[in-house]
């Protein structure tokens, strides 16, 4: 059987991609490595400690981590990539202050986990309308606020169309 080999355009544009990219050329995680795999499902780009560690800790079906340059990429892949970076997820994951957690916590939270079903929605170009986990206990309260807001409306739409229809019932009597 022949033997498929990455074509050349593409390690180029994946070395490129590590090497003049100042974010995507260290490490997301440690931040100190440079990189030299790539996590599928975050976008992103981390050191040989990192990746090692990311299997033993998450296992390839939570973190999906391949070698930038020494692996075949598929157009999806690429496509994961191009679309995140790790300057997008860094942006993201320190609105929630977690940035700098161990890989064990970090990739285990409600945010990291958002974000990989956004990027995934994204790169497979489909719809994503989930709401983004809150930040801080400020937009907790807030949301807490807002819900028991749409609550007590509810309950006075119903309680004026119950007052109509005793208005209704008692007119009806006399
Ligand atoms: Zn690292």
């Amino acid at each position: 059987m022949e033997k498929y080999e990455q074509p050349q355009g593409m390690t180029a544009i994946l070395k490129e991609m590590i090497d003049n990219d100042p974010y995507n050329k260290f490490c997301v995680d440690c931040t100190t490595n440079q990189s030299t795999h790539a996590c599928i499902f975050y976008g992103t780009f981390v050191c040989d400690n990192c990746a090692r560690a990311h299997i033993q800790q998450l296992g390839m079906t939570k973190s999906y981590v391949k070698p930038v340059l020494s692996d075949l990429w598929d157009d999806y892949q690429m496509k994961c990539v191009t679309l995140g970076g790790n300057k997008a997820f860094w942006d993201f994951i320190s609105q929630y202050k977690i940035e700098r957690d161990p890989i064990g916590k970090k990739y285990r939270t409600k945010a990291t986990k958002y974000y990989k079903r956004r990027l995934s929605a994204l790169v497979q170009e489909q719809e994503f309308v989930e709401i983004q986990p809150v930040r801080n206990t400020e937009e907790l309260v807030d949301r807490g606020l807002e819900k028991s807001k749409v609550v007590l409306d509810k309950a006075e739409t119903k309680i004026v169309g119950f007052g109509k229809y005793l208005d209704k019932k008692i007119s009806n009597l006399f």
